[in-house]
């Protein structure tokens, strides 16, 4: 499918299943602006390459997608460099475990800030020129953890049930518009956030790596294999397409059969 000629911002795209997201879109032929935390000189590597593969713009904006006015920012300097943005992934987002009278205030923020609110704020200040432009994709990157639950992720489960519900809303008011919001539903992807829990599992019971990490998935994810970064991003971009025009306001799951249970 083409995306020639529209542009999009991703959050968190330095990594793991937001660079994928990136990737395709760029390999579609859209601008992409990028966005996350990272090594600067990779960084500039992995903006480079996707550009000259791909013959497509691609930038990068430093956000910290905890602070409201760098947000905004991400969205006015990528209308101004791409002359609009047509697609607004929201997928940054970090995880932090424990039981919930263990679990410290400030991580809850964090998790508050940059799992919801964030995209709260990038939707706020993206929406009225899709509008005013009759198109426009906003793409949420919420969880399996934004149906059911898990237990130790009480900020990460609310953050993601509440990105559910904004995606539920904001499908709602857009309905009549060219602009649509929908949210993807992940299983466990081997990423950087993920390897972290595995390792801390290793890590707290005293076994290898690999046992934790299939350990990991016999405990919800039938299938057994985890959900590619790859398989996500084909994702993304279908919600982008015009095949999907009339998706509002829905949850697409990908998860290995972990929500069919
Ligand atoms: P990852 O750690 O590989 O990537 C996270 C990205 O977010 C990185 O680019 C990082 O720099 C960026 N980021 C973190 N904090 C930021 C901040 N304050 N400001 C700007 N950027 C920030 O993780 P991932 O697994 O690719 O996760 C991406 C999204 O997918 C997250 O929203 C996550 O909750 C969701 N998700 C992941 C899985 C999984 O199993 N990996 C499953 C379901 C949903």
């Amino acid at each position: 499918m083409s995306l020639k000629g529209k542009s999009a911002v991703v959050t968190g795209s330095t990594s793991g299943i937001g660079q994928a997201i990136a990737e395709a879109f760029a390999a579609a032929g859209c601008n992409v602006m990028l966005n996350g935390f990272g090594d600067k000189t990779a960084i500039a590597r992995l903006r480079e390459g996707m550009a000259n593969k791909n013959g497509v713009r691609v930038e990068y904006h430093a956000a910290d997608m905890s602070r409201p006015a760098e947000i905004a920012d991400l969205v006015a300097k990528s209308q101004a460099a791409f002359g609009g943005v047509d697609i607004l992934v929201n997928n940054a987002g970090i995880q932090f475990t424990a039981p919930v009278e263990k679990f410290p205030a400030e991580k809850w923020d964090a998790i508050i800030a940059i799992n919801l609110s964030a995209t709260f704020h990038a939707v706020h200040a993206a929406l009225p020129q899709m509008k005013a432009r009759k198109w426009g994709r906003i793409i949420n990157v919420a969880s399996t953890h934004g149906l059911v639950a898990s237990a130790h992720k009480v900020a990460y489960v609310a953050a993601k049930h509440g990105i559910v519900g904004l995606t539920k809303v904001v499908g709602i008011e857009c309905a009549d518009t060219g602009v649509t919001c929908n949210a993807i539903c992940p299983g466990w992807v081997l990423t950087p956030l993920v390897q972290a829990q595995i390792e801390a599992r290793a890590k707290a019971g005293g076994i290898a790596v690999e046992t934790a990490s299939r350990a990991l998935l016999a405990e919800k994810q039938p299938q057994l294999q985890f959900t590619k970064p790859e398989q996500i991003a084909a994702l993304a971009l279908f919600l982008a397409s015009d095949a999907a025009s009339n998706m509002q306001g829905a949850q697409l799951v990908s998860d290995g059969g972990w929500t069919a249970q």
